[in-house]
């Protein structure tokens, strides 16, 4: 990423994905016109069912037996290889990742590398039922097998079937990338191809779907680029003899484009997720996502998996498909750092909650408690009683609980008996005699009862940097939790309680020493109250004023020149 302006390419990307989604009518449109005019066929498909059904009318008007398939999530979104194979046509997956699972009667287990849960010795044993002998475990033998496996597949299919990275509708093109070449021969050898591609995917020139090309590699595999990168505008075709044009040459006489709706159009209509339509499938946000790294893509997610598939799902597979799964969202928003489109994950992921808890409900004791905890007495109370209760189990500022499985890996720390705004007067009589700025500092319920010495000490820094810090009594939490938890009417109202008591704080900054609650109060709630323009304009004024604490303290040095003083 060195040698690139990762940011300005991003909101490059973001700009031109966001565009063609707006304008994504008149390119469906386009890109029709284009692709039929150079010799494509193209169909629409509304849901999974029709688009099967498509691919299943040109595989029996042509007579298919064999179809190879090009990686696709497109395909695994619709079942398609198990239609086919309902319909007598047998399709063999040419990606090595997805060639491998289907040996193993699986699904994808991640965007990108399908089979990326495997180990080269699971690997072996699969291959070996296919060779009917051991098959050594070396990456290098396992390759073998399956190039000399599947090239017999190449060459004897009726049919390739792909997806596609992108659509261009000036051209009428498909733009594929891949690194094995399995796309290459899949749309070369067989005399028909077949692209399944999500109307997402079209864009408007070839120029935004370099845009794609120079982030997909980059924040999928972190390559530049992948190895092969196809643009098939039309059949095959030659002109070579007497300038009469052939279709068909050496590639496939037909091309068919099945566009696929399956809940994107009303993607589109939602304001909120209709961002989620600009993702390029790159699979960062299952990289970076700690919860995927942990148990993987066949438990975070659905048929797509990490992340986007928490987002997507319900709109392809409906409610249901991550009513559980959306619990593994830590909330961590890591995603949102690397996704290449600027998509707002964990915010998206909190809506998929909200949704799924109006279904499946939270179980009473969490219903209670995050009522108790909506409140500044109530908070107060609670920790009181809480604070008391972990006496017991409190052993140097943690808490270990003697039972269930937490209990043997975690400690958590111990509620404080002494929160951060009870030393409220303490902060402000250490305030510089001559400060060069006004700072509120919201402690958060976090910092406030479980680490209130970090929102001293960060106090205490601010002041060292010549700020005069005063720490915000009447709002404890900022509503993350209930937020996170699927509590839509509690988190709206206190959103609403906790802008109305920020407003009325006299600071030029209200900095907040944890980063999450800052997040929430500055991009979460205008989200959240995106209903109502009065409430969203004053969420949005108040998000100016809000600034972490790490940003605040680097900026005010910076600016002031400040090499900060010993702390008395
Ligand atoms: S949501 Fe973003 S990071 Fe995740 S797969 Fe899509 S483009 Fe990549």
């Amino acid at each position: 990423m060195r040698e690139i302006d990762w940011t300005a390419l991003r909101d490059d990307l973001t700009a031109r994905k966001t565009a063609a989604i707006d304008d994504l009518p008149a390119l469906v449109e386009r890109f029709t016109e284009e692709a039929e005019a150079v010799g494509a066929k193209v169909y629409r498909a509304a849901d999974a069912a029709e688009a099967n059904r498509i691919v299943a009318a040109i595989c029996r008007a042509k007579k298919a037996k064999l179809v190879v398939k090009s990686k696709s999530m497109a395909t695994e979104e619709i079942g398609l290889t198990e239609h086919l194979e309902k319909q007598g046509v047998r399709a063999i997956e040419t990606d090595l990742g997805e060639w491998i699972i289907q040996l193993a009667h699986e699904r994808p287990s991640h965007l990108i590398a399908p089979a990326i849960h495997k180990t080269r010795e699971e690997v072996a044993q699969l291959f070996a039922k296919v060779v009917g002998h051991p098959v050594p475990d070396d990456t290098a033998s396992l390759v073998a097998v399956a190039r000399a496996e599947l090239r017999q597949y190449f060459l004897n299919a009726d049919i390739g079937i792909t997806g596609g990275n992108a659509l261009i509708a000036e051209t009428g093109t498909l733009l594929l990338v891949t690194n094995e070449g399995n796309a290459d021969l899949a749309t070369s050898v067989p005399p028909v191809h077949i692209a399944v591609v999500g109307i997402e995917k079209i864009v408007p020139t070839l120029d935004d779907a370099m845009a794609i090309v120079k982030l997909l590699a980059r924040s999928g595999t972190g390559q530049k680029i992948t190895t092969y990168t196809q643009l098939i505008t039309g059949p095959s075709r030659s002109a070579d003899i007497e300038l009469k044009t052939q279709i068909g040459v050496h590639g496939p006489k037909e091309l068919h484009f099945v566009l696929l709706d399956n809940g994107r159009s009303a993607m589109r209509e939602d304001p909120a997720f209709r961002d989620a339509l600009r993702c390029i499938r790159c699979g960062a946000c299952s990289n970076v996502c700690p919860s995927y790294q942990v148990v993987g893509g066949h438990v975070f997610g659905h048929v797509y998996t990490g992340a986007i598939g928490l987002v997507v799902s319900p709109w392809h597979h409906g409610t249901d498909s991550v009513a559980y799964e959306q619990g593994m969202c830590l909330g961590c928003n890591a995603c949102d750092t690397v996704c290449p489109v600027s998509i707002p994950l964990a915010s998206l992921i909190t809506e998929v909650r909200a949704k799924a808890v109006e279904r499946i409900g939270l179980s009473l004791p969490k219903r209670l408690l995050l009522k108790q905890w909506s409140a500044p007495d109530a908070i107060d109370r609670v920790a009181g009683w809480l604070a008391m209760l972990q006496g017991p189990f409190r052993h140097d500022g943690l808490v270990r609980v003697p039972f269930g499985a937490i209990a043997k890996e975690k400690s958590l720390p111990a509620i404080s008996e002494r929160p951060l705004h009870f030393r409220a007067r303490e902060v402000t009589q250490t305030n510089p005699s001559s400060p060069a700025t006004r700072v509120a500092l919201f402690p958060s319920c976090l910092v406030d009862r479980l680490i209130p010495e970090a929102g001293y000490a960060a106090a205490r820094v601010l002041q060292a940097l010549g700020a005069e810090v005063h720490v915000v009594e009447g709002r404890r939490c900022c509503g993350l939790p209930q937020l996170n938890s699927g509590e839509r009417a509690t988190a709206v109202a206190m959103a609403k309680d906790a802008i109305t008591a920020l407003e009325r704080v006299r600071a030029d900054r209200i900095v907040i020493p944890s980063s999450s609650c800052a997040i929430t109060i500055t991009q979460d709630y205008a989200r959240l109250l995106a209903g109502d323009d009065e409430w969203r304009e004053r969420a949005l004024g108040l998000a100016e004023r809000i600034t972490p604490f790490t940003r605040f303290a680097a900026e005010l040095a910076r600016e002031r020149a400040i090499r900060g003083r010993p702390l008395g």
